[in-house]
């Protein structure tokens, strides 16, 4: 498939990429454009125009683009693609605190009115501000332009409204796509197909049914060079505050009326102002914070991170909390969240824990349901069934569980065909940016409530002096993080 933007008097689109030369440009966004490109999403005629401070010129630029792509996506990328993309780019020199980076982006950017453009700022937030001035102040933002913008909005309420306010002087809200990478994965878009395309689950999907729920975000390695970053935000802000709060929403939220974008994210935020505030009178049983010390992690040794920052700190690496919704369907069945770095499996899951029988003719061998829903490193979907142990015995019946995948890339696997390819989590995303459709982006309502919630866990901390718990590098966090759970009868995280 490819598809032409020009003619018809259609405006041609043009895919600004700020911060162009950066890491996440280099290992995620230009390999997302080029793998695009070759599946044939992006129109013959797009351009793309990196910007960044380096003026390294368009030849260097997509040198370096072509070896970062083909790093990425290795025997999959064909060779036409490269040249195909190489061709569309054009590398711009311009530090955003020179006040002609607006005038320049227009002398380079040509005919306006007759132009779709997408800017993609793949900066520090801090320049935020002054781009979407150079970009308002040159007349570069009107419809349809919009923006997509990346994490971290804000470390607190207070400054996310500060960055929301910049960004939306130029753009308004629904030209405006806050990214959240994980809305881009495949599963957790399955996640919407298995909820909402069926009419098994949704009867089921309530504190009738379902003890707890589990999300756990864990990864091997540790702050490395973002330490500068990370001492600043803590586990909390980086993972909690967008990520795992965006898969409780899913998981949480009443089905919408629609697949349209306010439909979702009305719900989502319906879920966000329903959290039950954490205060310093339940922080202690509801939190856990956790830093790593020394020990081995991701195959090798860690100093820890007191020793890697050089100096000590009161931000945490790890943290756990026992979320609990404040609605019909949820009150008293708590969402157990967790992440963390220098654990000992890189891993994203889901546990969707069903109640046990309310009389089983079976005895203990019957176990309750479970949905597995797991994002990484694999990615698929398993509902744990009981099942009658096959053959013959002389004391009766015997059950057994069942694992059955409801994951299309597993059954490609079983019959020996070719799984499709495992996308990037931001080429769903950047397609449906171009395309116009910010179904899959935040909202600013939503960043905002899911601040709210977590600046009282944080004032909590604050006010009753909780300190985050020493774990060895290579533990799954500290004891406090097993306690959070395992206080509550029957619960253990599914390590
Ligand atoms: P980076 O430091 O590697 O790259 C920053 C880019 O910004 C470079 O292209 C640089 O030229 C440009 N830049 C810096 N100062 C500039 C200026 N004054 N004028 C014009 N351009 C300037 O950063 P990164 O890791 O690619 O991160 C980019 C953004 O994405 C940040 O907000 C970061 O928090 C966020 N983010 C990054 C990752 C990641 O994995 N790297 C993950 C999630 C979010």
């Amino acid at each position: 498939m490819s598809v032409s933007s020009a003619g018809n008097g259609a405006r041609q689109q043009v895919f600004v990429l700020v911060g162009g030369t950066g890491d996440l440009a280099m290992r995620m966004l230009w390999p997302s454009l080029a793998m695009l490109d070759q599946d044939g999403f992006l129109s013959d005629d797009l351009r793309i125009i990196s910007v960044a401070r380096e003026d390294c010129g368009t030849e260097v630029c997509v040198d370096r683009i072509g070896a970062a792509v083909t790093k990425r996506i290795g025997d999959a990328l064909e060779p036409e693609t490269l040249a195909r993309l190489r061709k569309r780019i054009v590398h711009v020199a311009l530090d955003a605190a020179h006040d002609d980076w607006g005038a320049k982006l227009k002398a380079e950017l040509g005919d306006i009115d007759r132009l779709d453009i997408v800017y993609f700022l793949s900066v520090s937030p801090s320049l935020f501000k002054p781009i979407c001035e150079h970009i308002e102040r040159a007349g570069l933002n009107k419809a349809p332009n919009r923006v997509i913008i990346e994490k971290p909005i804000g470390r607190d309420l207070a400054t996310s409204k500060i960055i929301n306010d910049s960004v939306a002087h130029a753009f308004d809200e629904a030209r405006t796509f806050r990214i959240d990478h994980y809305l881009g994965k495949e599963t957790v878009q399955n996640l919407i197909a298995l909820r909402f395309g069926n009419i098994v689950f949704e009867p089921l999907w309530n504190a009738q049914s379902i003890d707890h729920i589990q999300i756990t975000i864990a990864e091997t390695v540790g702050v490395g060079e973002r330490l500068g970053y990370y001492d600043e935000y803590g586990a909390i802000r980086d993972m909690l505050q967008n990520h795992l709060l965006q898969l409780l929403c899913l998981l949480a939220m009443e089905p919408p009326a629609a697949l349209s974008s306010d439909a979702l994210r009305d719900e989502k935020v319906k879920v966000l102002k329903s959290l039950k505030p954490i205060t310093a009178e339940n922080v202690l049983t509801n939190t856990a914070r956790g830093q790593y010390g020394p020990g081995f992690a991701d195959g090798h040794p860690v100093a820890g991170y007191e020793a890697e920052k050089g100096s000590p700190s009161n931000t945490e690496t790890f943290v756990a909390i026992k979320a609990e919704i404040a609605n019909w369907r949820w009150a008293g069945t708590p969402i157990y969240m967790r992440t963390g770095k220098c654990l000992p499996s890189r891993s994203t899951e889901i546990v969707v824990q069903f109640k046990p029988l309310p009389h089983s003719i079976f005895g203990p061998e019957a176990v309750a349901n479970r949905l597995l829903i797991r994002l990484q490193p694999d990615e698929d979907i398993s509902l744990t069934l009981m099942n009658k142990a096959p053959g013959l015995t002389a004391e009766g019946m015997h059950l057994q569980s069942l694992d059955l995948s409801l994951s299309l890339v597993k059954a490609f696997d079983s019959n020996g065909d070719k799984p499709p390819r495992r996308r990037i989590a931001y080429e769903r995303l950047i397609l449906d940016a171009l395309n116009g459709n910010n179904a899959q982006f935040v909202r600013r309502d939503e960043v905002e409530a899911a601040w709210n919630w977590v600046d009282g866990i944080v004032k909590a901390w604050t006010d009753t002096h909780m300190k985050p718990q020493m774990y060895p590098a290579g533990t799954f966090g500290p004891v406090s993080g097993y306690r959070l759970i395992e206080r509550d009868e029957g619960r253990t995280w599914n390590d």
